[in-house]
């Protein structure tokens, strides 16, 4: 992308006038790399320097070896391999006129026995990061990081604000403006610099979270949405660090503090409830405690709905509940609520007691019994006059199917006069 801000053109000017990596800083990260040995059974061969060298197992500490000719310290390739390749990213902290600048270069290192190392690196990323808290990066190719770069495409300014990688290794030479300095930056493992610096300058609750140790809360900066949740929930924040309370999930926190102020109603103002020493523990009460007011609440609206549906169920079909046919010992009425339907189902362990069978207006559920036990159930279509169907114990037929059916089809006078 072509500079177009007065802020880009002079980046991309400097850039230029500073193109040239220092070559200790790459000789630097050729020390900081490993170094492999081919383990033979009694010899070694060094994958620096080609020499090889018969060897003791005592002379392997901590599972490296020295070797005789270059004294670098090798270790073992993998098993049985007799190769490996490792690639780190590395970085220089340095200041460039105005600018605090923070450089990034791909290591990559092919290791082989009987050969040389085959090194390539090549700087992916410069963030060029005004006092004011604005940032400009130069990168190569967008798209992933590492391998996913292509290679040999130039550096330029690229809308590429929210990448920040922590590096590896970091140039122990560094150069770091005042003002970032006197915004409290030190290095802290697992940030990348580049976000720390551009965010000391650019919010000032940055720094204030990351002076008071907050990293957690400050790194979460780096996303906008967390942003605003830090803005909204900033007293709460203000009383931990008073409570030396820090927040290391930011986001299972935020959520802590939304559900005991929606859901329960809680004084958020409280270090009781929003730094307890236990937090993990108070937070998890709380959790359990919605879910079971959430459980306890469907219970009451399934409750609800089996009532309705009873209601509605009794309205519907009690005009034929008075409805009785017998013949011998079979004896054959209507289910009359729902709890019967559930008791059906219960006993014959078919699935009757569902909303198909007694929501459908169009069907009639009967209950065969032989002597008082129950023998099968039966649908009764209303709108067709016939036996849908009839089943017994787990939906198979019964010696009686045939009786209840003719007893049924006998009758079906009955039902009608009732339509
Ligand atoms: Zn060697």
């Amino acid at each position: 992308m072509k500079p177009k801000t007065k802020l880009q053109k002079r980046v991309v000017e400097l850039h230029h006038k500073n193109r040239k990596a220092h070559p200790q800083i790459e000789e630097w990260a050729i020390k900081k790399s490993m170094k492999f040995v081919q383990k033979k059974k009694e010899t070694c061969v060094c994958a620096e320097c080609r020499y090889e060298f018969s060897y003791k197992q005592s002379d392997f500490h901590r599972g490296r070896i020295t070797c005789p000719m270059c004294n670098k310290k090798l270790r073992s390739f993998e098993g049985k391999t007799r190769s490996a390749r490792q690639t780190f990213y590395y970085s220089q902290i340095t200041v460039i006129e105005e600018f605090q600048v923070i450089r990034i270069w791909e290591f990559d290192k092919y290791s082989k026995s009987y050969s040389y190392p085959g090194i390539h690196t090549r700087e992916l990323f410069q963030h060029w990061i005004h006092p004011s808290g604005q940032h400009e990066i130069m990168s190569v190719n967008i798209g992933g990081f590492g391998y996913g770069f292509s290679h040999g495409i130039e550096m330029e300014i690229r809308h590429d604000h929210d990448r920040y990688y922590p590096s590896s290794y970091v140039y122990p030479e560094k150069k770091i403006l005042p003002i970032v300095k006197r915004n409290g930056y030190k290095h802290v493992s697992g940030f990348s610099d580049a976000w720390l610096m551009h965010a000391l300058l650019a919010y000032n609750k940055a720094e204030t979270l990351f002076k008071a140790g907050q990293y957690y809360l400050c790194a979460a900066m780096e996303s906008s949405y967390k942003r605003e949740r830090i803005e909204k929930y900033w007293p709460q924040i203000r009383i931990c660090m008073r409570n030396n309370f820090i927040v290391k999930n930011p986001s299972d926190w935020f959520d802590h503090l939304r559900l005991i102020q929606d859901e329960f109603d809680l004084d958020i103002y409280n270090p009781k409830y929003i730094c307890p020493k236990d937090f993990k523990k108070v937070k998890q009460h709380y959790i359990d405690k919605r879910n079971k007011r959430v459980r306890e609440r469907q219970k009451i609206e399934q409750e609800k709905a089996y009532l309705k549906d009873n209601n509605k169920y009794i309205r519907d079909k009690s005009r034929f509940f008075d409805i009785v046919i017998s013949k011998g010992d079979l004896t054959i009425t209507p289910l009359k609520s729902l709890d019967e339907f559930r008791e059906e189902a219960q006993a014959l362990h078919h699935c009757v007691f569902s909303p198909t069978y007694y929501n459908d207006k169009n069907s009639l559920i009967l209950s065969a019994k032989k002597k008082g036990e129950r023998l099968e159930t039966i649908e009764f279509n209303l709108k067709g006059l016939n036996v849908e169907q009839s089943r017994g114990l787990e939906n198979k037929p019964t010696r009686y199917s045939k009786r209840i059916l003719e007893l049924m089809n006998e009758n079906v006078k009955l039902i009608k006069e009732k339509i």
